[in-house]
């Protein structure tokens, strides 16, 4: 049964909306604006203002405005405005749970379970933290008085994708406000409706005015954000083509940059795992977000031996998973994002079926009832030559790529044969085994009986052509938006 919309998301989701700059709502100098789709259904909910670079100018210039005095604030007096945020985001837990899922096509049972509870706890993670972050750490010399003083930045740049806009956010704009910077987001024009609504919260409780800003509009506006001379750290979420250009220019600009991109993760299971539990997280790797998550497991490596019988299991509870619309609880997985998106799921197992992939279930263009002209497709499953496309490049949709191995030393050569490094799984009982393929894994996470790890104080970090600069989640992720200062005097 679908779930039927609150109040407050029902008008939000269904009301043109504009920047957020300085505190106000600003329309596009060019009056340009696009359409915002419901996924599940293929309708218009909304449209909203495309920016450009001139409103990038007037988001810059109203956070550095805004940063003198939001800096100068204490960590606990910073943490007393997220926490009030906290407040709201749970009091709206409701609504944002909506509001993401109709925006996204996310399965409504997830955005509850997942998305929005855990976005919500890292606003308290990290407005708690900063409050026992060492400002000035003194040095132990010979002769010198010396510290170590840790200051925020100033204006943070940030660039998101479409698929966890919310937790993507806060993961990353929290720690950089907890710490006295002030912020301007680009979020996808696709999915900007969490993050508007959010900051329609964080003006309610008080955040000051020009501390977030949001400018809506497609890679031309996040060119100018990221080319800003005044952005003095950039933060970028999305593929490695885009992360490419955006730390290119960071690097002529000497600015600091945080990529987090792309990834092709790897499930390595042998012969002594628990083959239901490995099953059902396997199945659920490609249909959680409907595969459009980038650390999950898309390349599958089972040992000869438990091949047949883990295949089974895994494609049993795959053909009993329920796809449907997002708001419907019964859904266990939603559609794909947008129709364009579609489009290039649909042509990259095309790509790979015409290189050879062996095809075991086939993807198939879905149509539940009521819902015919949304963009639903079934899971698929591939197998073959660990050259196919399929296998090296990220689909992002729900679908996997299965590989035999016949030793240790095999499974962590295929697991290495590729260039992205975000993040892999190990499964077996042995945990000597475990652990010692987990380490050799060249990624910036390697997850033993388990794929997709997170927790708050659990870094999550990326190598390779899965990013670089730090990651999020952790005490170190607050530290990259201080910068260390030294200050130090000879002593006569
Ligand atoms: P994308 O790179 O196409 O777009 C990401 C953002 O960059 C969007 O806001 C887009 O408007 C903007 N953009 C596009 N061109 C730009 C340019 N020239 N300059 C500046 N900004 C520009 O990615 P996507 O399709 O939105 O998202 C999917 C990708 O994101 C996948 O590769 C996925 O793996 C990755 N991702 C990574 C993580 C992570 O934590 N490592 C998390 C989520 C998604």
């Amino acid at each position: 049964m679908l779930a039927s919309l609150t109040e407050t998301a029902d008008r939000f989701v269904h009301t043109p909306l504009l920047h957020h700059i300085g505190g106000k709502s600003t329309p596009s100098q060019s009056g340009d604006a696009i359409e915002v789709f419901d996924p599940s259904t293929g309708a218009v909910l909304t449209s909203v203002a495309m920016g450009s670079a001139q409103e990038v100018n007037l988001a810059v210039a109203a956070a550095e405005a805004a940063f003198p005095r939001w800096s100068r604030l204490s960590p606990a007096e910073r943490a007393v405005f997220l926490h009030r945020l906290a407040d709201a985001l749970d009091k709206h837990a409701a609504d944002l749970v909506q509001i993401e899922s109709l925006n996204v096509g996310k399965a409504i049972v997830n955005t509850e379970s997942f998305d929005i509870p855990f976005g919500n706890a890292c606003v308290r993670y990290f407005a708690d933290l900063v409050q026992h972050v060492a400002m000035d750490i003194p040095h132990a010399l010979a002769n010198i008085e010396a510290r170590t003083h840790r200051v925020p930045y100033g204006v943070c740049g940030f660039i998101f994708p479409w698929n966890f806009p919310y937790d993507l956010l806060l993961w990353n704009i929290i720690p950089a406000l907890a710490a006295g910077n002030t912020v301007v987001i680009k979020p996808s024009e696709i999915t900007p409706l969490s993050t508007l609504f959010m900051m329609k919260l964080a003006q309610e409780v008080g955040i000051p005015d020009g501390v977030i800003n949001i400018v809506i509009g497609d890679g031309s506006a996040g060119q100018a954000l990221s080319e800003h001379p005044s952005i003095k750290r950039m933060s970028f979420t999305g593929s490695p083509r885009v992360g490419k250009m955006i730390g290119k220019t960071c690097g002529e600009n000497l600015v600091p940059v945080k990529l987090e991109l792309g990834g092709k993760g790897a499930a390595v299971v042998f012969d002594d795992a628990d083959l239901d539990a490995t099953a059902a997280q396997l199945a659920n790797a490609i249909t959680f977000n409907t595969g459009q998550v980038c650390c999950t497991a898309t390349r599958w490596m089972f040992h000869d031996s438990i091949y047949d019988a883990l295949l089974e299991k895994t494609t049993a509870i795959l053909n009993g998973t329920r796809l449907g619309p997002a708001l419907d609880r019964e859904t266990q997985m939603g559609p794909l994002v947008s129709k364009a998106h579609y489009d290039r799921v649909w042509q990259h197992l095309e790509k790979g079926k015409a290189q050879g992939a062996q095809i075991i279930l086939e993807p198939k263009a879905a149509k539940p009832a009521g819902f015919e002209h949304g963009y639903y497709m079934t899971h698929s499953l591939l197998a073959g030559a660990p050259d196919n496309v399929c296998c090296r490049e990220e689909v992002f949709g729900p679908s996997a790529y299965i590989l035999r191995f016949k030793d240790e030393a095999e499974a962590i050569r295929l697991v290495n044969s590729i260039s992205y490094g975000l993040a892999n799984s190990v499964w077996s009982r042995d945990l000597a085994r475990a652990n010692r393929v987990a380490e050799q894994m060249v990624a910036g996470n390697s997850w033993i009986n388990a794929h997709n790890v997170f927790a708050y104080g659990l870094p999550y970090r990326a190598v390779n052509l899965s990013g670089l600069g730090g990651g999020v989640n952790s005490p170190e992720t607050l530290l990259d938006y201080l910068r260390p200062q030294t200050i130090a005097r000879p002593l006569a």
